[in-house]
């Protein structure tokens, strides 16, 4: 798969792509990335992206010109003009990386790892010229309902999301599936009964809902006592159907308490 940064700041991408599964795909050959300097697409003397915004107002706007041009060049041909827009071609996408964007989930991770190509527009300053989400980027996207100062941190984020998914990419394939947001409720718990034998507390689920997803279980690893606080005795015992029945119940109730809104 190929991902592609267009950015003010190409050094920015130097640390966050050079550990751990992302650099392990890289090396593999299992991700290609590029990253596009916005400056080489500009014409003047001092390499200006930015302007002033229409209509007034604080801080400055990267011209849709330069952008443009960038992914245009990345693309191998124009994009094309009001009078005859060029549609993209199958299995890319060009996401603008915005915070009034949509939100990004776990599901739209999965159906970017089906896609041969993503190229990331980093917005910087005030934001980026609207004609760029309208006709230049396919979707615009935002990581949270929060402002940031620019948008190479949130394509790092997506691009990190979508590559543990690649098949490959994790040592241990089923690590992608039994995780937070991997499964729908009604196929990973049936939380009733557990819930009570567990001990843990919490209505079962009344339907899979808008998002249907449940949290990752706890984990624990050894010392089977730290600091006075042991682990679940169920988890030592070595049984693993009711291992099974415990993490599912356990997932159930955490997902309740830290994200009752999965639920609903
Ligand atoms: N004026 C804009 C914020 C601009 S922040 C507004 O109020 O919506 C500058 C850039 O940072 C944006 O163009 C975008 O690329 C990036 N950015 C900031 N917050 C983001 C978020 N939550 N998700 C994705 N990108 C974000």
């Amino acid at each position: 798969m190929r991902f592609d940064l267009v950015t003010i700041f190409p050094e920015f991408f130097v640390g966050p792509l050079d550990h751990g599964i992302v650099r392990r795909a890289r090396e593999t050959g299992l991700i290609d990335v590029g990253v596009q300097d916005l400056r080489v697409f500009t014409k003047d003397r001092h390499r200006t992206v930015d302007d002033r915004p229409f209509g007034g107002g604080e801080g400055m706007v990267l011209k849709p010109g330069p952008l443009f041009e960038a992914v245009e060049s990345l693309l191998g041909y124009g994009v094309g003009d009001a009078s005859g827009p060029v549609p993209l071609p199958a299995k890319t996408a060009i996401v603008l990386m915005s915070a009034a964007g949509k939100l990004f989930t776990q599901e739209m991770a999965r159906r970017y790892a089906e896609l041969d190509r993503i190229i990331f527009i980093c917005g910087r300053y005030e934001g980026v010229d609207e004609r760029v989400a309208e006709y230049l980027a396919s979707e615009e996207i935002s990581i949270g309902d929060f402002v940031l100062s620019g948008g190479e941190l949130p394509a790092v984020l997506i691009l990190d999301a979508v590559t543990r998914l690649l098949p490959g990419a994790l040592g241990n394939e089923d690590s992608a599936v039994n995780e937070s947001f991997g499964g729908e409720i009604r196929g990973r718990a049936s939380a009733g009964g557990a819930l009570r034998g567990s001990g843990l507390t919490g209505p079962a689920p009344t339907s899979a809902g808008n998002a249907g997803l449940l949290l990752d279980f706890p984990h624990y690893t050894r010392p089977a006592e730290f600091r006075g606080w042991g682990v679940p005795e169920v988890l030592i015992g070595g049984n693993h159907a009711e291992v099974g029945k415990w993490r599912r119940a356990a997932a159930w109730e955490k997902t309740r308490r830290n994200r009752p809104d999965l639920l609903r």
